[in-house]
C-alpha cells in the first residue's frame, strides 16, 4: 500500500474538500483500480455518506477461501458491511469492529473484522455453499437471505480501551445491508441508509463490488431526510453503479442529489490478515502436551487462520522446539 499523502487529498477530518471535476480527476489518478472508500458530507445541511468499492478485496477474499460464487456473495457482503460499519470508529486509529453473523441458514458461521484504517478479514463456515436464487422484478438475484438463514447478527466494537463493546439483533432478512441498517438503527440509534452489493461473475469471479452507508447528522432538516430517501430510492443497485465504472464520488454525488457534495476523508481499503507463523506458533504452545505429543509422532503440523486461509507449517524441529519452550514455561 502506497504511505505517501498526495497534497491535493484532504488530511482525515481537518481538510473539507469540495467534490470539483479536477478533484474527481486527482481521485481517479491516485486511486486509479484500487479500492477505497470516501466520507461525503453535504454542504448546505447536515448529511453523511461513507461510500466504498471493494472489488478487489471481495476477490482476493474469493481465491483465498476457494469461495463458491454463493459463498462470494455473502462473505463479499459482510465484508462491505464490516467497512461501513467503521464509521463508529476513530477514523485512521487502530480501532476494530467485528460483524458475526451467527444464522441457520447452510453458509454457516460468517465473520468479518475491519479496522478503521480499511484492512478488512473475514470467512465463512461452508464455503463451497451451493447458489440459491431469487427473482426480483424478473431478475435473478442470488438469495442472500436463504443461504445465511434466521438467526443473530452481532457487531463487536473494539475501540482500545477496556472491555470491547459487543450488540446482537436478529436477523431482519439475512440480506446483510438490511440488517446492518437495523442493527444501527436499533443499538446505536442512528437511522441509515445501507446498500451492498457484489456482482459474482459466470465465472464465480467479482465483477463488482460496493455499498454505501448514508445517515443524516444531528441537526439534518426534514427536508434533506426526505431528499436524502429519494436519491436513495432510485439509485440502481450499488454493484451495477460500479460495474458501469462508478467511482465513489461518483455514487456519493448520486446519494447527494441537490446538494454540494465535499469530501470529509479518503479510506484505501484492502484485505489483510495479521496473522503470522509466531501468533500460529503460540497457537501451538497453547495446546495440551499429548497432542502436541501426537503432531510431533506425525512428523510435521500444519495451522490454518480462519481469517485468511493462510497456511503455517511446522516441522518435526520447530514442533520438538515448541514442546522443549512449553515445557521450560510450565517447570
Ligand atoms: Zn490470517
Amino acid at each position: 500500500m502506497e504511505k505517501k499523502n498526495m497534497g491535493f487529498l484532504p488530511n482525515r477530518e481537518k481538510l473539507v474538500k469540495e467534490l470539483t471535476p479536477q478533484v474527481k480527476e486527482d481521485l481517479k489518478n491516485y486511486f486509479q483500480d484500487r479500492d477505497y472508500g470516501v466520507i461525503a458530507i453535504t454542504r448546505e445541511d447536515a448529511l453523511r455518506a461513507f461510500v466504498v468499492k471493494a472489488t478487489n478485496l471481495c476477490e482476493i477474499a474469493r481465491l483465498r477461501h476457494k469461495l463458491s460464487p454463493m459463498a462470494t456473495a455473502v462473505l463479499g457482503r459482510a465484508l462491505i458491511g464490516a467497512i461501513l460499519l467503521t464509521s463508529l470508529l476513530k477514523h485512521g486509529t487502530d480501532q476494530r469492529v467485528l460483524l458475526r453473523i451467527e444464522g441457520d441458514g447452510p453458509i454457516g458461521l460468517v465473520v468479518a473484522e475491519a479496522n478503521a484504517k480499511g484492512e478488512v478479514r473475514g470467512f465463512v463456515q461452508n464455503p463451497n455453499v451451493p447458489t440459491f436464487v431469487k427473482e426480483e422484478s424478473g431478475k435473478k438475484k442470488f438469495d442472500i437471505g436463504k443461504a445465511v438463514g434466521k438467526g443473530t447478527l452481532t457487531v463487536v466494537k473494539d475501540l482500545g480501551f477496556g472491555t470491547p463493546y459487543e450488540s446482537s439483533v436478529p436477523l431482519v432478512s439475512g440480506e446483510i445491508a438490511q440488517d446492518i441498517a437495523y442493527y444501527l438503527l436499533k443499538s446505536e440509534q442512528i437511522p441509515s441508509a445501507v446498500a451492498i452489493g457484489v456482482l459474482v461473475g459466470e465465472t464465480g469471479k467479482v465483477e463488482a463490488a460496493g455499498g454505501f452507508l448514508a445517515q443524516p447528522l444531528p441537526g439534518a432538516s426534514e427536508e434533506a431526510i426526505e431528499k436524502l430517501e429519494e436519491n436513495v430510492k432510485s439509485l440502481p443497485p450499488v454493484s451495477t453503479l460500479i460495474k458501469e465504472g462508478k467511482r465513489p464520488e461518483d455514487i456519493a454525488e448520486l446519494l447527494f442529489k441537490g446538494f454540494t457534495t465535499e469530501l470529509l476523508a479518503l479510506k484505501e481499503l484492502s484485505f489483510r490478515c495479521k496473522c503470522s507463523k509466531e501468533l500460529a506458533r503460540g497457537g501451538l504452545i497453547a495446546m495440551p502436551e499429548e497432542e502436541l505429543e501426537k503432531l510431533i509422532e506425525e512428523g510435521q503440523a500444519s495451522v490454518k487462520c480462519n481469517f485468511c486461509g493462510e497456511e503455517y507449517v511446522f516441522t518435526k524441529e520447530e514442533l520438538q522446539e515448541i514442546m522443549e519452550e512449553k515445557r521450560k514455561g510450565n517447570n
